[in-house]
């Protein structure tokens, strides 16, 4: 019916030029006549969504900011990070689903430690962590694997955080599996899983696989480019959640302004320093916790100035120590025995110390600027290493707009952080001085608590920057421990209390509110304040939108006092 065929064709054209996107189109026909029933937009993967838009752009449909609108945002991140092979997963069933906590998918064998996930890894093993849950004390471990699989945790907990900064698969709170860490095996779906089992997992669904789906790597086609490069044109702009040089570098290639979050305790655990800061950690003087620091020093000056390397002059916002201290302390009996050792003190007394500083809640403990308030040595250590290392940076690149930002987390009420603030401006100003050097810095601070938000206005007179952690926020605001959520959450859904998992989705009502009364009050006492996001909410479309409007709609200022490009601090793929 070559006519019928014909005619199809033309209402196909007919159809796509009217609604300028693809068409599912269905038709019948009969008796020779042919019916149009109905048509849609077409439904699309990531991939062919690029391709559509792009191709609509090049037969002059569309403009390129109608391209960019056409894409959800969403689906992009699964384009960054390998996937399984489409063939073999249509094979395989999944044995269970919890938290699509970082995209991605990886294919390993079990390891139940992270020492384990880096030695297997290092004879050419790929492996797949699995953990009840991990902690700063797994970095390396983690990095070694494929992916990472925690039987507890919510979509803020360490793995998952960490996970994704990494742009390692990760699925958490998988709380069916039934975990014997010390005999390194667990149950899940009825069967017995043993160190150097095969597993599968898929962060971007979080389904869990029994045995091996081959996986292949992404690849970035022209079309991702191009859409990308049509990003930099529209008013939203993106700092990179980043912690070192080459995540650093990595986000400037995928074009990140700056960076917006570097959260310095990532880099206590690199090389030789963990041992030092453990040694500040049980210091009993505080000359002993000075020495410790004094080694450290090098070493994160060296860091910061890789930073400002990689970042080109453009911002870097440096966050000051912020997790409870006993997340550095070594947990293994032959790392207790070494820093004994090192320190000249029993393994008992080792254990004390330790044990004193068990935090019930530690969430709500011992951390952010209360480790300023008692160890003021920590933060005089990190602003000497911030200081002497842009003073550095600057020497070697006259024209880089080098500007260090501090960043004091935590937060609570403007004495905390005038306290703070004391100890990093008479470090830095006697650094820059001691140099003979000519540098800007400004001292910022998260807002992350409650409290923080309803007396921002006092905080203002402080703070030269605001940047709301709405990790923590939405743990403060709402009560739930960002760690344990994911336990009760489902049920929530279930109630419909809940239709999304707030640590994910910005609650707009509430940690909204809170977010718009600081950003009133902040600017009621300094209209320039520079507000931004460093939560992981600042990775959801719908979060986005809302910081934004809220950015606009109220402080309907000129953008230079606006900086709308200042909202969006988080980490790129
Ligand atoms: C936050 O709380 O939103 C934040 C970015 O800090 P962290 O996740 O390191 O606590
Ligand atoms: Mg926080």
């Amino acid at each position: 019916m070559p006519e019928v065929y014909e005619q199809f064709v033309g209402i196909c054209h007919t159809l796509e030029d009217h609604y300028r996107d693809m068409q599912d189109m269905e038709f019948t026909i009969e008796d020779k006549k042919l019916y149009m029933l109905q048509t849609r937009n077409g439904k699309r993967t990531a991939k062919a969504a690029l391709k559509i838009a792009c191709d609509l752009v090049d037969e002059g449909m569309i403009t390129e900011e109608k391209a960019v609108t056409m894409i959800d945002p969403r689906n992009l991140d699964t384009l960054l990070h390998p996937q399984f092979d489409a063939d073999a997963l249509k094979k395989a069933a999944p044995v269970a689903q919890a938290l699509a906590a970082s995209p991605g998918a990886a294919c390993g064998k079990i390891v139940f430690t992270a020492d384990d996930a880096k030695a297997w890894a290092a004879r050419g093993e790929k492996v797949v962590l699995v953990r009840l849950e991990t902690s700063p004390e797994d970095i390396e471990g983690m990095k070694a694997s494929q992916g990472i699989l925690t039987v507890r945790g919510g979509m803020t907990s360490h793995a998952a955080v960490v996970a994704r900064g990494m742009g390692t698969c990760c699925v958490s709170g998988c709380s069916e599996i039934a975990m014997d860490e010390a005999n390194k095996k667990f149950v899940l779906a009825g069967k017995e899983y043993h160190e150097g089992d095969w597993l599968s997992i898929d962060g971007s669904t979080g389904k869990i696989y029994d045995g091996i789906i081959p996986t292949v790597d992404a690849t970035i086609a022209g079309e991702f480019g191009r859409i990308m490069a049509g990003l930099t044109n529209t008013e939203v702009k993106v700092r990179t959640n980043a912690d070192t040089p080459a995540d650093a570098k990595k986000a400037r290639e995928l074009g990140a302004e700056g960076i917006g979050l570097c959260r310095t305790e990532h880099m206590f655990f690199e090389g030789n320093r963990i041992d030092a800061f453990r040694e500040m950690i049980c210091a009993e003087t505080l000359e002993e916790r000075e020495a410790a620091l004094e080694k450290i020093l090098p070493e994160q000056q060296g860091d910061f100035e890789k930073l400002y390397e990689a970042l080109e002059g453009n911002p870097v916002t440096i966050r000051f120590l912020d997790p409870p201290l006993h997340e550095f302390v070594p947990t293994e009996e032959e790392d207790i025995k070494k820093l004994a050792d090192a320190q000249g003190k029993t393994v008992e007394q080792i254990k004390t110390i330790i044990d004193s500083l068990h935090e019930f809640n530690p969430m709500m403990g011992h951390r952010g600027c209360r480790l300023a308030v008692t160890y003021p040595e920590i933060a005089k250590m990190q602003t000497k290493a911030v200081i002497r290392a842009a003073i550095n940076v600057k020497k070697a690149h006259a024209d880089w707009n080098i500007c260090p930002e501090i960043m004091i987390p935590l937060v609570g009420d403007d004495k905390e952080l005038k306290f703070v603030k004391k100890i990093v401006v008479e470090t830095a100003d006697e650094e820059i001085k001691a140099a003979g050097a000519d540098l800007k810095y400004e001292v910022g601070t998260m807002i992350e608590i409650p409290r923080a938000c309803i007396t921002a206005d006092d905080i203002a007179k402080d703070a030269e920057f605001f940047c709301f952690g709405t990790n923590d926020l939405t743990q403060m605001t709402y009560g739930f421990s960002r760690d344990d959520a994911g336990k009760f959450l489902n049920a929530y859904y279930d109630a419909k209390i809940f239709e999304n998992d707030p640590f994910a989705k910005l609650d707009q009502v509430g940690v909204g509110r809170l977010m718009e009364t600081a950003i009133k009050l902040g600017k009621s006492v300094r209209p320039e304040l520079h507000v931004g996001i460093c939560g992981e909410h600042g990775g959801d479309p719908s979060s986005v939108e809302f910081c934004t409007s809220l950015a606009l709609t109220t402080f309907p200022a000129p953008r230079s006092a606006c900086r709308s490009r200042d909202w969006l601090r988080h980490r790129l793929p």
